[in-house]
């Protein structure tokens, strides 16, 4: 009998991992770190439930870390296999993959030199070696038809919407004469964002499993570009900075694409925009390479070209040096830098110069996983630790969530509103305990399905 094994996106957001079993072969769905909380954290140093070895294949829906940031410790503990993925998911993964086994390393020697991990000394849970070595395994899928993997397996992939190149992915197991379909959702995006297309909606599947990261919340329906400009503007009139921690994949293009065009449309100041993130500019360039996916359609290139991304005094900072400049800098800017939920990377340093100042704002634009210090940030704290320092927060702190990647929970409804069939059951993850809670929730009632919310290593039968 098939079985799928839930190894990670229960009850949190992150570490996306999904393993199906047929007949002894064994295809993994996302190999995601878990991120947030500590034991959560700590998830990503026990030996994996599994041995790697005994995998044959893994799959990507997207190449966001808590979707392919464990990939190279996987492989350092015994995976042989290939990993397939939509192009532009391998392309960002290249870029992807060997900065986190940077910021891993950078995070290790950090801790040994101040000494404030427990752990001594600390290690990094991968290096960039590692991580440059596990990209000999990706394999860029051919979408224009079915991927048969064996006899027992086939996959197809469709358009999430949430970033570029985010796939979900469909498998056909095969065993004992029976076709079971498993539709992976993967993150879902929104009906309508700035530059990536929305979600297909597949034919319909035996098994679903959604993600429900908003699954308790409507994304505000203001005007966001008005916010935008108007928390920019007060905060240069008091003389301060704008930190915006935010994801160097997907957000940080669509900040860069809007504050461009407010700035054009002259419905704000031009003032230095620093995206200080040295993978950024490269995956700002995927952006523009990979039109497969964007809703801009070819005019909005054409009429940019590669400018589309560039607000006019706009600064891509790579070396260490401009970072620290712009940590003492007295001017209005705008400064966006990852991680997106202040979890490490080289916001943490801006926030640890910014937080104390009450001229400054911190925005957040998208979801602040629990147990997180952008969590606690945006919850109020009055200040957070940062490189084992307290830090006080008094900067103003800001939120936008229209910015936001993933479906809301009227948008999930209405996507799996229009499956040709239901499932025979749909499966909640990738989402906090009372998102995921309160989808099945609306699921169960307005559509009437049948819908469960997996535990942690939990095994179902197909
Ligand atoms: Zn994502």
């Amino acid at each position: 009998m098939a079985t799928l094994t839930f190894l990670g996106a229960t009850g949190t957001v992150t570490g996306s991992k999904y393993l199906l079993e047929a007949a002894g072969e064994r295809l993994m769905i996302d190999c995601g770190l878990f991120q947030g909380e500590k034991e959560l954290r700590e998830r990503n140093w026990e030996p994996f439930p599994v041995p790697p070895s005994s995998i044959q294949w893994l799959v990507l829906t997207h190449a966001h870390l808590d979707h392919v940031g464990y990939i190279p410790r996987l492989i350092k503990d015994g995976f042989r296999g290939s990993v397939f993925a939509s192009p532009a998911t391998v392309d960002l993964a290249r870029l992807v993959l060997p900065d986190s086994g940077h910021l891993q390393e950078e995070d290790a020697e950090y801790a040994n030199k101040k000494g404030f991990s427990r752990h001594r000394p600390a290690l990094p849970l991968y290096t960039y070696e590692d991580a440059v070595k596990s990209l000999e395994s990706f394999r860029a899928a051919d979408e224009s038809k079915p991927l048969e993997l064996s006899p027992r397996y086939s996959l197809r992939f469709f358009r999430a919407g949430h970033i570029l190149g985010a796939r979900m992915i469909e498998v056909s197991v095969r065993e004992n004469g029976k076709i079971r379909k498993v539709l992976f959702s993967g993150d879902l995006g929104r009906e309508r964002q700035l530059i990536i297309r929305e979600p297909v909606v597949p034919d319909g599947a035996d098994y679903l499993l959604v993600e429900s990261t908003y699954g308790d919340r409507l994304h505000p329906g203001d005007d966001f570009r008005a916010r935008l400009a108007d928390i920019v503007e007060s905060t240069a009139a008091r003389g301060g900075k704008v930190v915006i921690p935010a994801f160097a994949v997907g957000r940080t293009q669509e900040l860069l694409f809007l504050l461009r065009e407010l700035i054009e449309q002259e419905k704000m100041h031009s003032l230095p925009v620093h995206v200080d993130s040295p993978m950024a500019v490269d995956v700002t360039d995927l952006y523009r390479r990979h039109h497969e996916d964007h809703s801009l359609g070819s005019e909005a290139l054409e009429s940019h070209g590669v400018k589309l991304f560039s607000p006019p005094d706009v600064h891509f900072d790579r070396a260490v040096e401009e970072s620290k400049a712009l940590n003492d800098a007295h001017y209005p800017t705008v400064i966006i830098s990852a991680s997106g939920m202040a979890t490490g990377g080289r916001v943490l340093h801006h926030l640890a110069r910014c937080l104390p100042d009450h001229r400054n704002a911190v925005l957040f634009v998208g979801f602040q996983a629990a147990g997180t210090r952008g969590q606690a940030i945006q919850s109020g704290a009055e200040s957070v630790k940062i490189h084992g320092q307290d830090v006080p927060v008094r900067a103003r702190v800001e939120t936008m969530e229209n910015l936001s990647a993933h479906a809301d929970y009227g948008e999930i409804l209405r996507w799996l509103g229009k499956f040709a069939k239901p499932p025979q059951k749909t499966f909640m993850v990738h989402g906090e305990p009372r998102a995921a809670e309160s989808l099945k929730e609306k699921i169960t009632r307005e559509l009437r399905w049948e819908v469960a919310i997996p535990t942690y290593l939990q095994k179902v039968t197909l």
